[in-house]
């Protein structure tokens, strides 16, 4: 019998309204691991009202005490490491090695999160005006709503809710459908560590039952977004209308470009690790290796030998190098990619099928599939596949690669190998991408900088770093004027 889980509304575990649940399955073999409450609409409002009862006391919690809740919560995440690693291998199929990574992200994030209670800085600024105070704080929104996908599934609610608790908002928080289990630890672990009734709300369901209720919901004050750009843009344009706030995180197609001076044994190993890693299913995975003329077919030969030979399984098997695709319909959208490859021209030289032999049967497995002779404008080079599909495109020059990787309609993350200081700072000055690495693949972002992309991928905001309260808050400027007289500034000080 699978065990069954509830939505936390108000801090309650209750069933969705209507009584209807969903599956949570194992990727790597079919097994059931949990049934969830299908929520609604009707699921969403309780939530809400709990969520806006309970900001009216949790925004006057001075901000170091919220933070301590935060602080606390990362211990318990620390304590239990181990066991939501396994957990998150079974639920969405990455190996261990990862989800213990994802695990240390929001680890890493709690300890970011609770500093920013004893900063949250503002600035004070002379006025222009004689017995005059002048200065500016953050204040919380009020409600925010959360919506994550299932690939770092603790990751990415922890640089979303974190901060927003931090900052003295409340939330509802709507996982990924694929995986429910590791949001219902989430919200577990924060009312063990003393988070107040109401403050995180927990609902599980669908996009369309939960997500775009809470897009139009008047009671959620910003959204909090991460997912394709498909569904951000839409919620962007719904959000817009009706003038809510709205922090997007979307696609990915980015690019490792490797010149003729790099270390290609370097190179290999890490456009090993950011194409197949995840099962090439990061928003920073490596989809596109734009690699110099001179060195082209020597990566082109190492990088297929090493992806023919990567071994796929089972993620809690420690011999295991690429788990399976989330789900059945991202096996045949990797299959269909795969074709229209094969149709614009490309050479397939790894990979190429569904895998299926022995107990790779019950899951999602693919192998990892690497195309060369891809052109900069084909399809398989343009739009984000979110598989284990890499494109290998032939360039002359590094001005040529800057344009090749620019001329993408998603930014988020760019890479360079070249052992030459000058190609490496032309390239930091001129890839457009929200991150750039240097002698390093597209993965890997430490909670301590910005996260985000330009153009397709995001709409302007960054999550985590310095930056990670800009979403969550709105900045008041407060005058005190201690004249005792009317004084009217650009009119008295003239
Ligand atoms: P998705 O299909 O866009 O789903 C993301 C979330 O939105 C899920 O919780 C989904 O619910 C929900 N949703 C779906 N339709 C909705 C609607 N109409 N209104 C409101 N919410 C809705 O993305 P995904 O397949 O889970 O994740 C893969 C995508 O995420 C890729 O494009 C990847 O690049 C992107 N991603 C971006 C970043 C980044 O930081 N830039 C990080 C990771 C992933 P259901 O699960 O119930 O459908
Ligand atoms: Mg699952």
């Amino acid at each position: 019998m699978a065990r069954t889980f509830r939505n936390r509304i108000g801090g309650r575990e209750v069933p969705a309204r209507s009584g209807r649940t969903f599956l949570n399955l194992d990727p790597a073999n079919g097994e059931t691991l949990g049934e969830f409450p299908a929520s609604g609409p009707e699921d969403v409002n309780d939530a809400v009202a709990a969520a806006s009862q309970a900001f009216r006391s949790w925004r006057l919690v001075p901000a170091p005490k919220r933070a301590e809740i935060v602080f606390r919560a990362g211990e318990l995440i620390r304590a239990r490491k181990e066991d939501l690693a396994r957990a998150m291998t079974r639920e969405m199929g990455k190996v261990l090695a990862e989800t213990r990574g994802d695990v240390q992200e929001g680890i890493d994030m709690a300890y970011l999160a609770a500093g920013e209670g004893r900063r949250m800085y503002g600035v004070t600024t002379p006025s222009e005006m004689p017995d005059k105070w002048a200065m500016s704080m953050r204040a919380p929104i009020g409600v925010a709503g959360v919506i994550t996908p299932w690939n770092f599934p603790f990751a990415i609610p922890s640089w979303k809710l974190m901060p927003a608790l931090v900052a003295g908002n409340t939330a509802v928080f709507k996982p990924a459908g694929d995986t429910p289990e590791m949001a219902w630890h989430f919200g577990k672990l924060f009312e063990e560590a003393g988070l107040p009734a109401g403050v995180l709300n927990v609902v599980f369901g669908s996009g369309s039952q939960v997500g775009h209720p809470m897009v139009e919901h008047p009671g959620i004050h910003v959204i909090s977004f991460t997912g394709s750009t498909e569904v951000g843009l839409g919620i962007a344009g719904k959000a817009g209308g009706i003038g809510k706030r709205v922090s997007l995180e979307m696609g990915g197609k980015n690019a490792i470009i490797v010149m003729d001076d790099a270390d290609l044994g370097l190179a290999t190993d890490a456009i090993l690790w950011s194409a197949f890693g995840t099962t090439g299913q990061r928003c920073t995975a490596c989809s596109r290796v734009i690699v110099h003329e001179k060195v082209h077919d020597e990566l082109v030969r190492r990088v297929a030998e090493r992806a023919t030979t990567l071994k796929l399984g089972d993620g809690l098997d420690p011999a295991t190098e690429v788990g399976p695709l989330i789900n059945r319909g991202q096996v045949e959208r990797v299959r269909e990619y795969v074709e229209i490859g094969k149709r614009e021209g490309a050479r397939l030289v790894a990979g190429g099928e569904a895998a299926s032999e022995g107990a790779l049967a019950r899951g999602h497995f693919f192998r990892p599939t690497v195309f060369a002779g891809v052109k900069p404008d084909a399809r398989i080079a343009v739009e984000e596949i979110f598989g284990p599909v890499l494109a290998m495109i032939r360039t002359s020059s590094l001005e040529d690669a800057i344009r090749i990787n620019n001329a993408s309609s998603f930014g988020l993350s760019s890479s360079i190998f070249t052992a030459d200081v000058n190609r490496a700072f032309t390239a930091m000055r001129d890839l457009d991408t929200g991150i750039v690495y240097v002698n390093h693949g597209t993965t890997g972002a430490e909670t301590h900088l910005p996260f985000g992309g330009t153009r397709g991928t995001g709409n302007g905001h960054r999550e985590a770093g310095h930056t990670m309260l800009d979403p969550f808050t709105e900045w008041k400027s407060i005058y005190v004027d201690f004249s005792g007289r009317l004084q009217r500034a650009q009119i008295d000080n003239r």
